[in-house]
This record gives structure tokens, sequence and C-alpha cells, in this order.
């Protein structure tokens, strides 16, 4: 310190030193707030820079948490409008098969409304058809495929082709066969019983002549069939080459045999064959049944596709 200082620190006043003390007091406080400032300020940075680093990472897993809840809900939401989308279809078909299923039922009533029970229904001491009864319709059978040329021979319309498909491929088999005797009315079939009565006596005439009403030719569906050689007669026809024929291929045309050998129900009558339908016939053959011995409500199930 040069002595002109010591000479002036020597000779200030309590005043001046007081300034000097509080200017250097002002100065260290300065410095002091602006280093604590500082410090403050970088600390603040910091954490706010830690913050936003921290926002950022919250914003990302907000939105990648947002995103997949998205992706998820809409695949829910489309897992469920599939759902319901299939609940609808399987619904529709539902109601499409019933619409459906009640179209049948309508067409199938429809049909069998329009087919005769009694067509397949059996005949015995309990049930028999009335006195009345008569077939809608009835045909003349063509002379081709009738035995005597002057009889006349009726038979239903819709059994009609059966039978000459029938004939016809016995023809062409070399098999002679004709129709002999098919509808027979009430009255007619009592005539015939009475004439039979008259000339075998009641208990013979009851083993091959029906009551009337018991007979399965007042029908219309019903044919006796014979072959020549038998002058003219039935008696001996399963004797033949014809019969035979007929054993193995009438199914085939709707026609089975009602009195076969041996039966518990009537006669054997060789050449009496009744219409069926080809469905009936075929499955009786096949079980090797015959028809009065099945259950009349399993033959009612066939009466739908008697003409078929
Ligand atoms: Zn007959």
């Amino acid at each position: 310190m040069s002595l002109k200082n010591r000479v002036f620190l020597k000779h200030m006043s309590r005043g001046q030193w007081f300034i000097v003390a509080g200017g250097t007091a002002v100065i260290i406080l300065i410095g002091v707030l602006s280093w604590y400032g500082y410090t403050r300020f970088a600390i603040l940075s910091k954490r706010i820079a830690r913050l936003d680093t921290k926002i950022d990472e919250r914003l990302a897993s907000i939105t990648e948490l947002l995103q997949n809840n998205l992706a998820e809900a809409t695949t829910s939401f489309g897992n469920a409008l599939n759902q319901e989308t299939k609940n609808i279809q399987v619904q529709l078909g539902g109601v499409k098969n019933q619409v459906g299923s009640i179209t049948d039922t309508v067409t199938d009533l429809q049909k069998l409304s329009k087919i005769d029970p009694e067509l397949l229904a059996k005949y015995s001491k309990i049930f028999f058809l009335s006195d009345t009864y008569a077939p809608a319709r009835l045909v003349e059978i063509p002379l081709a495929y009738k035995y005597s040329e002057k009889a006349q021979l009726q038979i239903i319309p819709e059994v009609l082709h059966y039978v000459q498909k029938m004939l016809d491929q016995a023809k062409i088999d070399g098999i002679a066969l004709y129709v002999e005797s098919a509808y027979r009315s009430f009255a007619t079939q009592q005539a015939l019983k009475g004439q039979y009565t008259v000339i075998y006596g009641a208990g013979t005439a009851n083993q091959f002549s029906a009551d009337q009403g018991y007979s399965e030719h007042q029908l219309g569906t019903t044919v006796d069939l014979i072959t020549t050689g038998l002058d003219g007669k039935l008696a001996g026809f399963e004797t033949t080459s014809a019969y035979a024929w007929v054993i193995a291929n009438a199914y085939r045309y709707g026609f089975v045999i009602s009195y076969p050998k041996d039966n518990s129900y009537y006669i054997f009558e060789p050449w009496h064959w009744r219409f069926v339908g080809v469905k009936l016939a075929t499955d009786l053959n096949n079980s090797n049944t015959y028809f009065y011995t099945m259950d009349q409500r399993t033959i009612d199930t066939y009466l739908i596709s008697l003409f078929d």
C-alpha cells in the first residue's frame, strides 16, 4: 500500500468507512444472490427438462394406451358385429327353413288332400268299404291289355299307366299277361258273390270271393291277372311262368300280392294284385313282408308317395 493510500485510509471519516463497508457488503450480497439465482435456475432448468421428458413419456404412453384401447374396442366391436351378423343370419336361416318346411307341409297337405286314403286301407272283417264308395274317376283299360275283348274293364286313371308299363315289360320278356278283372262295384261284387254262393255254396264261395265291401276291386286299383293256356281260368295261375314273372317284377310297377300263399287273412290268390305305389311295393318286396301284415299307421306314411 502506497503511502498516499495509507494516509487516505487513516484520514477517512466514519461516514466514508460506512459507505465503503456498505458498498462491499452490497457487492458481496449481489454476488451471493447471483450465484444462488444461477444455481436455482440451473436446478430448475434440469427439473423442467426432466419434467418435459416425463411429460413426453407419459404422453407417449397415454397415446399408446389410447391407441391400444381403440384397437381393442374396434376389434371387439367388429367381433360383436360379426357375431350379431352371424346370429341374424342363423335366425334368418331358421326362419327361411321354417317358411320352407311350412311351404313343404302345405304342399304335402295339398298333395295328400288329392289322394284317396281308402287306396291304402286294409280291408278285413272290421274295416270295410261303404256300399256307396266308388272311385272319383274310372277309365277303360285298352283292348291290348285285356284277356277278353268283350269284357268292360275299368281302373282309376292314375293306375292305368302302371298296369300298361307292367304288361308291356312282361310282353318284352316273352310273358303273356292280361287283365281278367279290374274295378268291381259294390253291386257287382254282391251279384258275383251271390252267383258263387248259388253255384258252390256259401262255405266255398266265402273262400274265394270276398264279401261285398271287403273286396279290393271296389277301389279301382286292383286287378286279377291271367295268362294264356289256362282256358280263361284263374285257377292254376300259380304254376305258370307268368306268375313267376309277376312275383319277381310287379313291385317295380307298384303292385303287391294281397293274399300270398299261407297268409292268415284270406285264401291264396296268386292272380289278385293291388296297386299300393312303387315305394311301398318296393319296401314290402325288399323286407319280404306283405301289405296285410304291415301296420296301418306305417302304410299310411306311404300315401303321399302313392303315385310317385
Ligand atoms: Zn281279385
